[in-house]
C-alpha cells in the first residue's frame, strides 16, 4: 500500500466531514491501483480540456478498513470534480438525478471516463447506496460492456436516455429495447467493433460518450 495526497499532481480532498475543505489529506491504495488512477485522471484531463485543467478531485475514500475492494486498496469513491474554469460535476450532490440535462450529461461523462479504466463502476442509477458518489474498483476487469451486468446495463440505459431520449426503463435488464438503443448509440458514435468483447472498442466508445457529455451534446 502506498500513501498519496494527489493523483498525478492533482490534489484529492475530503468533504464528508467539512464541505469545501481543501486541506491536504493522505490516502492509501495499492501501487497498481494508484497507477491506474494516474491513467484515469490523464483521460479525464484530456477529455474535458475545454474546461481548463482539473483543479481538484474530492473523494469519499480509497483504502478503507473493511472487506472487499476498498479493504484491498483497489477502489475509489468519487464525490466531486472541479475544473479551472469553475465547472464542477458533483456526484455528492446527486448530479445524476438533477433536473438539468446538462448536469446529468456531465455526470455521465465522468462515469464514462471511469469506465475506460475500471469495469466495476457503480453510480447513482445502480442503487441508493451510490446515489452520492461514483465507485470504481479493480473487480471484473478487463473493461468491456457486459450485458449480464446490472451496473453496466443501468449505465447504458441512462446514457441512451440522456443523450438520445430513448425512454428506456433504467432497470438493469438488457432486453430488446436496450439492445436497439445501444445499437443506435454505437452507430451514431461511429463505433466499429464489439464493445462486449473488446476493451479497446468499449474504451473508445466511452471516450466519445465523455466528449459528448462534457460538451452537452446529444447523439
Ligand atoms: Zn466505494
Amino acid at each position: 500500500m502506498i500513501t498519496f495526497s494527489n493523483i498525478d499532481g492533482t490534489p484529492v480532498y475530503y468533504w464528508r466531514t467539512n464541505r469545501g475543505n481543501t486541506t491536504t489529506r493522505n490516502w492509501n491504495a495499492t501501487q497498481a491501483f494508484y497507477d491506474r488512477l494516474v491513467l484515469w485522471i490523464r483521460d479525464l484531463r484530456s477529455l474535458s480540456s475545454a474546461y481548463g485543467s482539473v483543479s481538484y478531485v474530492v473523494s469519499a475514500g480509497f483504502y478503507v478498513n473493511k472487506a472487499g475492494q476498498h479493504g484491498a486498496g483497489t477502489a475509489m469513491d468519487i464525490d466531486h470534480i472541479r475544473w479551472s474554469n469553475g465547472t464542477t460535476t458533483s456526484p455528492l450532490d446527486r448530479a445524476h438525478a438533477s433536473g438539468t440535462q446538462q448536469i446529468r450529461r456531465r455526470y455521465l461523462a465522468l462515469d464514462a471516463v471511469a469506465r475506460r479504466r475500471f469495469r466495476f463502476v457503480l453510480d447513482g442509477w445502480y442503487n441508493a447506496e451510490h446515489a452520492d458518489h461514483i465507485h470504481a474498483d479493480f473487480g471484473g476487469l478487463p473493461t468491456t460492456c457486459e450485458t449480464g451486468s446490472e451496473s453496466d446495463t443501468k449505465f447504458v440505459q441512462a446514457m441512451c436516455n440522456n443523450f438520445m431520449n430513448s425512454g428506456l426503463a433504467v432497470d438493469g435488464d438488457w432486453g430488446p429495447l436496450t439492445q436497439s438503443a445501444f445499437n443506435t448509440a454505437k452507430s451514431r458514435l461511429a463505433v466499429t467493433g464489439d464493445p462486449h468483447s473488446s476493451s479497446s472498442v468499449w474504451a473508445g466508445m466511452m471516450s466519445k460518450v465523455a466528449q459528448k457529455g462534457f460538451a452537452n451534446q446529444a447523439f
